[in-house]
């Protein structure tokens, strides 16, 4: 009979899961180290050694403020008892000066601790911008593959509180755990000066159990923080997502239905953010108990002390004034530590960004692509985007330098595949791409991304100007250079019809333009862009067939003289097109010129057959709408909705 496994007992599991979670802070924190003491920025390490400067003193000036206190009450007493012998003028100044030195002091301590503040705050601005900057490119060095499964909402959010976390860190714990570490050392010093070891103990003890009790609190709140945290993440990731579909929403009613899958996160947030609440209620209390404990065992000592006549009044006065003076950055430690751990919680998903490795990188030592010509070769090329489905099988094909190549096939047949292989966005599983003979594997990503103009599918835009979006293509080019290539792209006399012309802002994702202007928009900025080799994705797919056709002659003048690969739905736009591939299931199943694929009467003429006749069928529906018209069954506005839907 077989023994079953004993399982490992929770406890082990938590003390294990503790340990690593203790590990990751630690490398979080370390990592962090370069930032706060940049190797690159002098001035900034003087600011440091500057601000740990400030800090010390400030300390020091702090801890001699209680004794300036117990001189003053110890002259005091012996004045009224009658014991003192200086003069009544000299008594007055001497309490007088010990109460100016007291207050001094207070003014001093919080002086010191402002201008300590300002000086790291550069520091500290400095790293999170360090660090947001790696942060973004890197997410830019990312795959395709990662931002399509990541959500943009959920990553903004991890960089934003990721910020907090930096500024929490740095300000909170190098100035406040070293400050007040010091603070307990000097402060211990005196009570042994002063008093006995008894009450070194009793101080040392109260801070070694308030310290154990905030940690353990803390570690069961970080564990509630993180609940809120991702509820906190998944409600603004729905919210955006919703209000990024607005009109997907409204085409199918579906407001209430969207308000409840974000009031399901709001309320899972609610929930955490209650047990939160709770919990700090209860580590303030206990924090509370712990420490009057502790000082009121110092103060009945002390009282003991007087009564007996072995402590003066004054020392009974400066035990208390000391041990409330420890007890405000001690109660502040509590919160930096939950802010830290929280802080590093942040950081850790940052971090974790940081280290996700980019699926495409460049090769040691890769060179940049050398377009002589435009050679595009596809050699018995295979991919899947999961391991599970294949969708292109050993394709081959060539694009001649300088020709135009189509290709065409059913929906999902895998014709973008093509392009985004081409781009790199996405590496092979076997086979070869090359350009001019090169394998695009083993050239720089940003050679061969430069040397080609993608007009794509769908076209977003940046939420700017329509001239900010046509220079993307190459920020140095000159206002008229912008002006000749939306010429080009049929796009230009639109924009200075607008009443902001070349400045009009175009709406988040450009949704303000619509699709045919976007589309020009796209192929104005590939045709400033200017590279050897131009991929055009479906891109006069949003054009009606007027503008299509205009739009289609500045096309062929672009590609003229450019390897030029198409991925067309429409075939009236590729029948001049040099070799027509035809795609069916990621398999290349024909190839010729119009003529040649008609004539072998296959898929492409099939394809084709099909297309005409839907053709067709529009002409036919446009001429009887317009004999409807003219007979007067119906007006043009009618026919211009019928037209639109
Ligand atoms: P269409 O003409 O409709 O644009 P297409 O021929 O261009 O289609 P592709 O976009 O190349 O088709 O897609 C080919 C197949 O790969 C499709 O079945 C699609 O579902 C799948 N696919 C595309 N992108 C991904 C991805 N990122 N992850 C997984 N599968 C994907």
């Amino acid at each position: 009979m077989s023994v079953p496994a004993i399982p490992a007992s929770s406890s082990d599991e938590n003390a294990e899961a503790q340990a690593a979670g203790r590990a990751k802070h630690a490398s979080v924190f370390w990592g962090l180290l370069p930032f706060v003491w940049p190797q690159n920025r002098p001035d900034l390490r003087v600011r440091v050694v500057l601000a740990f400067s400030m800090l010390v003193f400030a300390k020091l000036v702090t801890v001699s403020v209680p004794i300036f206190y117990k001189d003053a009450t110890d002259r005091l007493t012996a004045a009224s008892n009658g014991e003192t012998v200086s003069t009544g003028m000299g008594l007055a100044f001497g309490v007088a000066m010990l109460i100016l030195a007291y207050g001094t002091g207070r003014v001093l301590t919080m002086v010191l601790t402002q201008v300590r503040d300002v000086i790291f705050t550069e520091v500290g601005q400095n790293a999170v911008r360090h660090l947001n900057n790696r942060t973004f490119q890197h997410l830019h060095r990312l795959s395709l593959r990662f931002h399509l499964e990541r959500r943009t909402g959920g990553l903004s959010r991890v960089i934003e509180r990721a910020t907090r976390g930096i500024e929490l860190i740095i300000r909170m714990g190098i100035l406040n755990v070293v400050p007040t570490a010091l603070e307990l050392a000097l402060v211990s010093g005196i009570l042994f000066y002063y008093f006995d070891w008894r009450y070194v103990l009793i101080v040392v003890a109260t801070v070694v159990v308030y310290m154990w009790y905030t940690f353990a609190a803390s570690e069961r709140r970080i564990a509630i923080r993180r609940e809120m945290n991702d509820s906190d993440t998944d409600a603004n990731t729905k919210a955006i997502d919703s209000l990024l579909n607005f009109e997907t929403v409204k085409y199918f009613g579906n407001e209430e239905a969207e308000a409840r899958r974000f009031d399901a996160s709001i309320a899972r947030y609610e929930k955490a953010a209650i047990k939160t609440f709770r919990s700090l209620g209860l580590l303030n209390s206990g924090q509370a108990v712990i420490f009057t404990v502790g000082m009121t065992s110092c103060m009945l000592l002390a009282a003991r002390g007087v009564m007996v006549g072995t402590q003066t009044i004054g020392e009974f006065v400066m035990v208390n004034a000391l041990m409330i003076q420890l007890y405000m950055p001690l109660n502040f430690m509590g919160m930096v530590y939950r802010e830290i751990k929280q802080g590093l919680v942040d950081l850790e998903a940052m971090f974790a960004l940081l280290e996700e490795h980019p699926e495409i990188t460049d090769k040691p030592g890769a060179q940049p692509l050398e377009v002589t010509q435009g050679n595009i070769r596809f050699e018995n090329v295979c991919f899947s985007y999961e391991h599970d489905r294949r969708i292109l099988k050993d394709l081959s094909f060539e694009v001649p330098a300088g020709k135009m190549v189509a290709i065409v096939g059913p929906s999902g047949a895998g014709k973008s595949t093509i392009s985004r292989i081409l781009f790199r966005f996405y590496d092979i599983q076997s086979g070869r791409v090359t350009i001019d003979g090169q394998d695009i594997r083993d050239v720089t990503q940003k050679s061969l991304r430069s040397a080609i103009g993608v007009v794509p599918q769908d076209t977003v835009l940046f939420n700017d100007t329509v001239l900010y979006n046509i220079r993307y293509g190459r920020f140095e080019a000159t206002d008229e250079e912008v002006f000749a290539a939306a010429k080009l792209a049929q796009i230009d006399a639109f924009i200075r019809s607008l009443p902001q012309g070349y400045r009009t802002m175009v709406g988040e994702r450009g949704l303000k333009l619509s699709g045919g202007e976007k589309q020009r928009v796209a192929i104005a900025r590939t045709i400033l862009k200017g590279p050897p080799i131009l991929i055009l994705d479906e891109a006069t797919s949003a054009l009606d067939s007027h503008t299509e056709r205009e739009i289609q002659d500045a096309l062929d003048s672009v590609a003229k003289d450019r390897t030029t690969l198409v991925i067309a739905h429409r075939l009236s736009t590729i029948v001049h097109a040099d070799n027509i591939l035809v795609l069916e299931k990621g398999k290349l199943v024909e190839q010729g010129t119009h003529g040649e694929l008609i004539a072998r009467n296959g898929l492409y003429a099939s394809l084709w057959a099909r297309q005409r006749e839907a053709e067709r069928a529009r002409e036919e529906l446009a001429q009887a709408l317009q004999e409807a018209v003219r007979s007067g069954a119906l007006t043009p506005e009618d026919v211009a909705i019928e037209g639109a839907s």
